[in-house]
């Protein structure tokens, strides 16, 4: 934990009510160094109490002071938002690009989970456990814009980010990768509440969700990636010691409430490769710099490297570390690349709401939320 004192920050919550929206209340009810605010959601849901009107799915009681909060219009002016230095976004997809952008218009900081920003060339794209030193954007975003203080930082797809948690660690021991291959077993609270109807997933793998391979391709070049000298430009992994890694995602998903599997080859660049005992150790020893800075959300240990044959599996595995951590298994020879294994991650929380969570806190401690 971070040694030092920080003044509570009021925060915001907009798509408040949906699955994201309700971890975000939850991780957020106790917090060192936010204090819930504001909660927006659709014009169906504003003007209600927020017990009222929420589908409450998680395992815990909604917080009793949050219970009877009025939802508001996710609208920059709605009541409690102007106040809040950070605005945490659950937004769904088709409408957070317009909504998060009046917010950064209006001055305030968005920390958001929708692909909306993600590839846009002023915003960071932030797995915690990999890239925080991408926040040094921030000034050059804000200036672009000519605003004071609003900008706008993304979490990556839930996929992508169990994914780039190990790439970082082979990266970091072993050099640039050259290919990865992923074939991923998704949950349906990925795709959200209501989300896939049960007579179309139990009994069944469905081989396609629409827009998923294209983000984990994408997105795993600009995480992995650098900021250029300047701090005003991605490099996107191509720099002159490193090429963009192939990347080839498919996607599937699977009758399991939480936890997205991804089964993993990778080649390496270098030539011969690490050994498989080489990376073992790298997962096991890899760190971070949330973990360096101690923010509240970072786990304990980054990767947690499983030794049984059938690990990691969702329902066993996905609560380690309060779903902060990837899970890894099944680190063997790849008769085709050069090594493969199993990873999994909590879809909701290091997936999605602790990323945009941890992300905050490392910016408080950067300096970029005051
Ligand atoms: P969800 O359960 O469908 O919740 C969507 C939220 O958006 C609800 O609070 C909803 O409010 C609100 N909303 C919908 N239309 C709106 C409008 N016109 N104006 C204002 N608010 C509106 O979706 P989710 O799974 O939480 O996903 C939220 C975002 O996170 C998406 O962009 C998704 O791609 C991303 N994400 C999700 C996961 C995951 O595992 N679920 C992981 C990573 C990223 P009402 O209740 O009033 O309709």
């Amino acid at each position: 934990m971070s040694s030092k004192s920080h003044p509570e920050i009021k925060v915001g919550i907009l798509g408040a009510t949906g699955t994201v929206g309700q971890r975000f209340i939850q991780l957020l009810a106790n917090h060192p160094y936010f204090k819930i605010h504001a909660l927006g959601a659709s014009s169906r849901s504003a003007g209600q109490q927020y017990s009222k009107i929420t589908k409450w799915k998680l395992n815990t009681t909604i917080p009793e002071f949050v219970q009877k909060m009025v939802v508001q219009e996710c609208k920059p002016d709605a009541e409690g938002f102007a106040d809040c230095g950070v605005v945490f976004s659950g937004l769904d997809a088709d409408v957070a690009g317009d909504i998060e952008e009046a917010f950064r218009s209006a001055n305030l900081i968005v920390y958001s989970n929708a692909k909306s920003y993600r590839r846009d060339p002023l915003c960071p794209l932030i797995v915690p456990l990999v890239n925080p030193s991408h926040l040094d954007i921030i000034p050059h975003q804000r200036s672009s814009l000519s605003l004071s203080k609003g900008y706008i930082v993304t979490n990556a797809n839930c996929s992508t980010t169990g994914l780039v948690v190990p790439l970082a660690a082979l990266e970091k021991a072993f050099g640039p990768l050259e290919t990865v291959m992923v074939t991923t077993l998704q949950a349906i609270s990925g795709a959200g509440y209501p989300g896939v109807s049960s007579l179309d997933i139990l009994d069944n793998v469905v081989p396609h969700i629409g827009g998923e391979e294209e983000k984990i391709e994408w997105e795993t070049n600009k995480i992995l990636g650098g900021l250029k000298s300047s701090n005003k430009e991605f490099d996107l992994h191509a720099t002159e010691q490193t090429k963009p890694i192939n990347v080839s995602a498919t996607c599937t998903r699977v009758p399991v409430i939480d936890g997205h599997t991804g089964v993993v080859s990778v080649k390496f660049t270098q030539n011969p490769p690490p050994s498989i005992e080489q990376i073992d150790k790298a997962f096991r020893e890899f760190t971070c710099e949330a973990q360096d800075l101690g923010v509240p959300s970072a786990p304990a240990q980054a990767i947690v490297v499983h030794d049984a044959p059938d690990r990691p599996q969702p329902r066993l595995d996905r609560d380690l570390h309060n779903g902060a951590c990837v899970s890894v298994g099944r680190i063997r020879d790849c008769p085709v690349f050069d090594v493969k294994f199993v990873c999994l991650i909590d879809n909701v929380r290091l997936g999605a709401a602790t990323s945009s969570i941890m992300n905050a806190e490392i910016a408080v401690e950067k300096g970029y939320i005051q």
